[in-house]
């Protein structure tokens, strides 16, 4: 049995993460402050005693002892909103930079020896390589939240050479299913929700991107985790193919059972100031450990849209 401590694990896919290991058998300790997570996203681990809630922001203290004894740390606490970090540049470079330091410095002082990233596909910026590989360059990120997670996986890679610590850092690209509280799918439902008649969509609707159900995200992390001895390793997680924006409404109005709706196009290649309109990472390197990708993302799509209808 394993301690490990999530921080973010109330969010969507820290959630989904703490899932996990509870069905391993690891003691969890969860550190979020709750400001976008909520304690019904691990109700039946606490009720079991499965897990414990440490509510408390990174950039405060009083969290860093109760991490003392942990084997390994998932850092997936951050501010995920690309378009929002446009409007917050200064608490976005907090929570996703200076949080992480915070968490670094705990893991030094506290001697814990091993930490999982979660980084994004955004700091890509706008790949001419597509698919594109983990050793891409250069590396110039078009958003804040992309240049905040490039900061982060910088300092853990300085953070491994000088202090000995492990790292497994990982780039999503969109992480979607049930609990999930942002993003291009939430964003149709709303607004389907409020009006039926019509759709507004950012952008011109052609904007390509890689989609993946969270579990099949967390099952690759797991295998790297496993397989991979670090000590400092990157990783890209998503499906090997994309579906565009267009497709993205098409499927949430069939699911939602409705007709005619007007759709409504912004207009341009991109759905706001630092979206990257064309994303696709290679996996090879993760297929090259063993991980088999078990379902592409319109099969993700459709999936989370009915799991996101059906949890109201
Ligand atoms: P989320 O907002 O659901 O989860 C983030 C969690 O962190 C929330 O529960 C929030 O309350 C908590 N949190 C934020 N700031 C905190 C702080 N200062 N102190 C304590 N808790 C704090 O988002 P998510 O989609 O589950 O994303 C999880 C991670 O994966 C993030 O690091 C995000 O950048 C990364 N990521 C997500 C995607 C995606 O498609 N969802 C893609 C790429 C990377």
């Amino acid at each position: 049995m394993m301690f490990c401590v999530v921080t973010g694990g109330a969010g969507f896919i820290g959630s989904h993460l703490v899932d996990a290991l509870v069905a391993r058998g690891d003691r969890v300790l969860v550190i979020d402050d709750l400001r976008a997570g909520s304690r019904e996203n691990l109700a039946a681990h606490l009720e079991s005693g499965a897990v414990e809630l440490c509510v408390a922001d990174l950039l405060g203290d009083g969290w860093q002892e109760a991490c003392r004894g942990a084997d390994l740390l998932y850092h997936l606490a951050a501010d995920p909103d690309v378009r929002g970090s446009a409007r917050s540049p200064q608490a976005v470079f907090d929570n996703n930079v200076t949080a992480t330091e915070r968490v670094l410095e705990a893991m030094r002082t506290c001697g814990i020896p091993g930490l999982v990233f979660t980084s994004t596909s955004t700091v890509y910026g706008e790949a001419t390589t597509i698919p594109t590989p983990e050793n891409y360059a250069p590396l110039e990120p078009i958003s804040v939240y992309a240049a905040t997670k490039l900061a982060g996986e910088a300092l853990i890679s300085a953070y491994c050479a000088t202090y000995g610590m492990r790292a497994w850092v990982f780039r999503f690209a969109n992480i979607i299913g049930p609990r999930s509280g942002h993003g291009v799918i939430k964003d149709f439902i709303d607004k389907l929700r409020a009006d039926p008649g019509e759709l507004e969509i950012l952008g011109d609707g052609r904007q390509s991107k890689s989609y993946l159900d969270v579990r099949a995200c967390i099952g690759a992390m797991q295998c790297v985790v496993n397989a991979d001895p670090g000590p400092f390793a990157v990783y890209n997680i998503g499906s090997e193919d994309w579906v565009d924006v267009r497709t993205i409404a098409d499927t949430v109005v069939r699911e939602m059972g409705l007709e005619g709706v007007a759709y409504r196009f912004t207009g341009g290649d991109r759905g706001w100031v630092g979206d990257v309109p064309r994303m696709l990472l290679s996996v090879e390197k993760l297929r090259n450990l063993g991980w088999q990708p078990e379902i592409g993302s319109a099969a993700s799509v459709s999936a989370a849209v009915r799991a996101m209808l059906q949890s109201g």
